[in-house]
């Protein structure tokens, strides 16, 4: 976990801008914005990816997913939609390997992606 950029954000030795934390989880902007709106949210604990989930971690997902949404509602995207995304592993095109969700919408989405 040293040398992971997200483990960083979340000790603050890494600057983000946060949208949202609490002592579980952390949401701040991606840096590269793929989207008018577009939030990282992740577990403040590293997991890898979905591949490392155990029935003893992965209570959190739900706790980020109530974030989704409540955060999907204080920007406004609730009633015209939006997208939560995770990406796992190579194919997948998972970059940063801390689990984490990306909440894009403020436009619409093409389908399927790429
Ligand atoms: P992945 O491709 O792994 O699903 O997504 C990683 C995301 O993290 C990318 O959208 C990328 O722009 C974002 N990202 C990578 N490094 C940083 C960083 O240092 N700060 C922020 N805010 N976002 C980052
Ligand atoms: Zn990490």
């Amino acid at each position: 976990m040293e040398n992971c950029i997200f483990c960083k954000i979340v000790k603050g030795e890494v600057p983000s801008q946060k949208v949202y934390e609490d002592d579980k989880v952390l949401a701040f902007k991606d840096i590269s914005p793929e989207a008018p709106v577009h939030v990282i949210i992740i577990p403040k604990n590293h997991i890898e990816n979905v591949n490392d989930l155990t029935k003893e971690n992965s209570e959190i997902i739900s706790h980020i997913f109530m974030t989704v949404k409540d955060i999907a509602q204080k920007l406004d995207l609730a009633d015209r939609g939006y997208r939560v995304v995770t990406n796992c592993g190579k194919d997948g095109g998972q970059t940063v390997e801390h689990i984490h969700f990306h909440l894009l919408g403020g436009r619409t989405l093409q389908w399927p992606p790429g």
